[in-house]
Parts: C-alpha cells; sequence; structure tokens
C-alpha cells in the first residue's frame, strides 16, 4: 500500500523535530505538522526563555556584589518590557533556525492541527482548511501543558505560559507549587525585584531530591528575600480591586498583583482521535508505549512528555532519536534512563545526578557513605556574600561506585555534566580521587571530598 508518506509527526517540539530530522536523515520521507511554532515548550515557553530571564534576574546580585571587587554604578534601572523583547527576539530566531534545519532535511512542515482518523490517516486543520495525508508510520510527540487545581477562582491565576508574556511585572506575587518551575519562578521574580512568595503544599519544597539540598535551597531563598512558606496551599482566589486576595489554608489572606501556578504538567492528548482508535493511555492521559515508543498500535509511536516517563527535554530527544534509529536506519537503539543528570536553575542553581542520599539508604540500607563538602565560593568571599555551596558524594561501600552526586552552588549545572558522565561510567569514590583537582573552582570539591 502506497502512503503520502514514510512517517508523520504530529507536534514539532524536541521529542518530535529530532526524530523527524533523524528519520528523514535515513532516507524516510518525513511530514510533520505543528498549529503553532516549531521548538516546542522548551524553546517557546520553557528552558530557553526561562534561562534568559535567570540570567535577567541574577544581575541584581552581580551588581551588589560588584562593589567588593571595586566596581561602583551610579544607580541601575531594569526595564521589563525590553528583557520580553529581547526573549522573543531570540526565540524567533531560534524558531527560524529549527525552521531550516527540518527543511534541509528534507521534512515537510505543515501548519496544521493534526488529528488521527484512523491507523494511517491524519487529519490536519490548518488556517487554510482541512485535508488528510496518510502515513506509514505515524508519531504522537505533542508534549504537556501546565495543570491546575479545580479551587474557586482559579480563572485568575497565570502559569509559566504566560508570565514569559506579562505586559508589567506585578509588585508582589505568589507563585504555587513546590517542584522545579515553581522555585525556577521565584528565583526570577525575586531578582527581578518583585516581592515572591513562595507556596507549598507539602513540608519542604522539591520532593524527591536530597533532603540536604532540599533545605539549603530554601534557606538561600530566603536570605535572597523569597517568603518560602511550607504546609501551605491557596483554597480560593479572588479578584480586589487592588489584585488578587488568596485564601490560605492555615485561615490566613495574601494580598498579591499575580499569582502563579507551577503545579504540574499533563500530557497534551486531547482531540487527537486517541479515544476512537482505542490507543491506550494511562489515567493522568500518558500515552502507553513500549520500549520502541510503540503504542499498542503498532505503527503509531509516541515519545516525551506525552508518554510521562522523565519530563525533560534532553530525554525527549534522546527518545526521538532512538525512534527514528530503530524505526529508519535498522538500528535498535534503546534510552539509558539511568543516571539522567538534571539542573534546577534556581538562585543558587543545582545540579544532581544518580541517588539522593535517602533513596540511597532506603535501597542500599548501610550499604552507602556519605560525603559532603559546604563552602562559601571564592567569588563572594570579596563581596562579603553569605551564600554558601553544598556538594554531596553518596557511594555504595561495598563497590565503591559513587551513585550520587549533588550540589547546589554556582555553576552548579554546568558542574555536574561531567560528573555525570563518571557516574555513566561506573566511577569508584577511588577514582574520583585519583583524579587532579583543577584549582581553584568549585568543581574541585567533588575529588577532593575526605
Ligand atoms: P513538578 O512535578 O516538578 O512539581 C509540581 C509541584 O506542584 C510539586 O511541588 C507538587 O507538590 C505541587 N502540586 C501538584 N499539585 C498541586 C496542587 N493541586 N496544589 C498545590 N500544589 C500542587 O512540576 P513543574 O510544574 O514544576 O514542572 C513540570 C516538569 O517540567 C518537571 O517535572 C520537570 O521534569 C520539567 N522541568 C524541568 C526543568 C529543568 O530541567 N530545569 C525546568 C522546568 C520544568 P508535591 O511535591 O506535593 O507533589
Amino acid at each position: 500500500m502506497m502512503f503520502d508518506y514514510d512517517f508523520f509527526v504530529i507536534g514539532a517540539g524536541s521529542g518530535g523535530v529530532r526524530a523527524s530530522r533523524m528519520a528523514a536523515s535515513y532516507g524516510a520521507k518525513v511530514g510533520l505538522c505543528e498549529d503553532y511554532r516549531v521548538g516546542g515548550t522548551c524553546v517557546i515557553r520553557g528552558c530557553v526563555p526561562k534561562k534568559l530571564f535567570v540570567y535577567a534576574s541574577e544581575f541584581k546580585g552581580h551588581f551588589s556584589d560588584a562593589a567588593g571587587y571595586g566596581w561602583h554604578h551610579d544607580g541601575v534601572r531594569f526595564n521589563w518590557p525590553e528583557l520580553v523583547r529581547a526573549k522573543d527576539k531570540e526565540i524567533d530566531r531560534l524558531n527560524g533556525l529549527y525552521l531550516n534545519t527540518l527543511k534541509n532535511h528534507n521534512v515537510e512542515v505543515i501548519e496544521a492541527r493534526g488529528r488521527l482518523v484512523d491507523r494511517h490517516t491524519i487529519e490536519l486543520r490548518g488556517a487554510e482548511g482541512t485535508t488528510t495525508v496518510t502515513a506509514d508510520k505515524i508519531l504522537i510527540a505533542t508534549g504537556a501543558r501546565p495543570q491546575l487545581p479545580d479551587i474557586p477562582g482559579i480563572e485568575h491565576a497565570i502559569t509559566s505560559n504566560e508570565a514569559f508574556h506579562l505586559e508589567e511585572l506585578p509588585d508582589r506575587i505568589a507563585v504555587v507549587g513546590g517542584g522545579y518551575i515553581a522555585v525556577e519562578f521565584a528565583g526570577i521574580f525575586n531578582g527581578l525585584g518583585v516581592k515572591t512568595s513562595l507556596l507549598y503544599r507539602g513540608e519542604q519544597i522539591l520532593r524527591g531530591f536530597d533532603r540536604e539540598i532540599r533545605d539549603k535551597l530554601n534557606m538561600e531563598m530566603c536570605k535572597k528575600g523569597v517568603e518560602v512558606r511550607v504546609e501551605t496551599n491557596v483554597t480560593a482566589i479572588e479578584k480586589t480591586d487592588r489584585g488578587l486576595s488568596l485564601k490560605l489554608t492555615d485561615g490566613s489572606v495574601l494580598e498579591v498583583g499575580a499569582v502563579m501556578y507551577a503545579t504540574g504538567r499533563v500530557p497534551n492528548v486531547e482531540n487527537l482521535g486517541l479515544e476512537e482508535l482505542g490507543v491506550a493511555t494511562k489515567p493522568n492521559g500518558a500515552i502507553i508505549v513500549d520500549e520502541e515508543y510503540r503504542t499498542n498500535i503498532d505503527n503509531i509511536f509516541a515519545v516525551g512528555d506525552v508518554i510521562d516517563r522523565v519530563q525533560l527535554t534532553p530525554v525527549a530527544i534522546k527518545e526521538g532519536a532512538a525512534l527514528a534509529a530503530t524505526q529508519f536506519n535498522k538500528t535498535p537503539t534503546r534510552v539509558d534512563y539511568d543516571y539522567i543528570p538534571t539542573a534546577i536553575f534556581s538562585q543558587p542553581p543545582i545540579g544532581t545526578v544518580g541517588y539522593g542520599e535517602e533513596e540511597a539508604r532506603e535501597k542500599f540500607g548501610e550499604d552507602i557513605e556519605v560525603y559532603r563538602s559546604e563552602f562559601r565560593a571564592m567569588k563572594y568571599v570579596l563581596p562579603g556574600r553569605e551564600e554558601r555551596s553544598l556538594m554531596k558524594l553518596i557511594v555504595q561501600k561495598s563497590t565503591d561506585k559513587v551513585i550520587g552526586a549533588h550540589m547546589i552552588g554556582p555553576d552548579a549545572a554546568e558542574i555536574i555534566q561531567g560528573v555525570a558522565i563518571a557516574l555513566k561510567c561506573g566511577a569508584t569514590k577511588a577514582q574520583f580521587d585519583s583524579t587532579v583537582a583543577v584549582h581553584p573552582s568549585s568543581a574541585e570539591e567533588f575529588v577532593l571530598m575526605k
């Protein structure tokens, strides 16, 4: 049977773009539909603009540190619309790069919303009308979107999507949640001069991460001026003349100019024709796939946030690449989900890979050793900044293998990438110790812990 395409991809985010580009490079005829812009959450309203905002918000600290090095300035001012415009310009540039790459690889990009009609047919609804195309293999890479709890007044809340386009910054904001996005945005708003409260329902932010790192982040954020309130949630939001009034679980009321929810993300599976076709999903909507990213319908695949395995861009990219290699290059490829490093661009930032202390203790009992180093980063000494870094190694005693590495402090994201290679290779503590230190640096602490 002849199809219009060998491979058709719905969704041009990290996973979809990588899979389509690689499949085309292996000789497949590839089509890709996207109803917004190419690049997905990461490029358009996630990792990339977030990191630009983090950079912007760190200048406040840099300016106050500068005097410690003899630099004086006669007042600085911050212009939010200028930052938003500069960020938008960069996103436009990246969008163009993505489109060019796809074009250069002969991937046909169609601006339309895709919906499965049958196992080989996709309906494409775009500005120019509705058409259908057929494909031998189909990939769903539609990502995820913010999830908000159902409480009175939730329509007044924003998510990170809207935070990237605010016309003006509020004087005061509450960020709800205690995960990646919440702590990152609390740092951004605080650094940009917004009085910021972080409201988290649990007893400590960043559930699932190493406990000491979580405690440290809470403490350092408070020192920087963020009001971190744990065991606190919002029960209702009311619009008032002055802004928003948040009713909190402890009975108090918090008046803010805006409230941003960062309470997790849910897979985008609506209106894709999945139910009609019988594509199996989990209760939260995530598409169920096997090791080759195949759904229960054997020519339909899914990767990235829509399968909700690990909601990280580099993981979606690896999944897309593995799928393309397996299906179109006769090279069965599996993604290895062990020792995935990750960074949280909080202030201070966190870099982490492998087991946290508590998780390691649960799995290996007494068979672990914990090494830690806490210090003030050299660059903060002259300015007198009282921020301290913390680094930890978790080692399995019986094998001497390093099974966890964690850092909170300047450059943690940059440092953890290299350490992750060592963990992935199964490096032992003895091998860490025999590595010559890079001096003077913070990173050297990872090879000097006794
Ligand atoms: P997370 O899953 O990281 O955190 C969600 C937070 O919201 C948790 O603290 C959770 O609390 C809380 N929460 C959930 N439901 C409610 C509710 N009904 N009321 C109050 N609080 C609630 O999600 P994020 O939205 O922060 O991020 C989504 C994903 O995006 C992350 O999992 C991450 O993989 C990815 N991401 C990665 C980044 C990076 O690599 N730097 C940056 C940003 C996002 P509890 O702990 O109690 O469940």
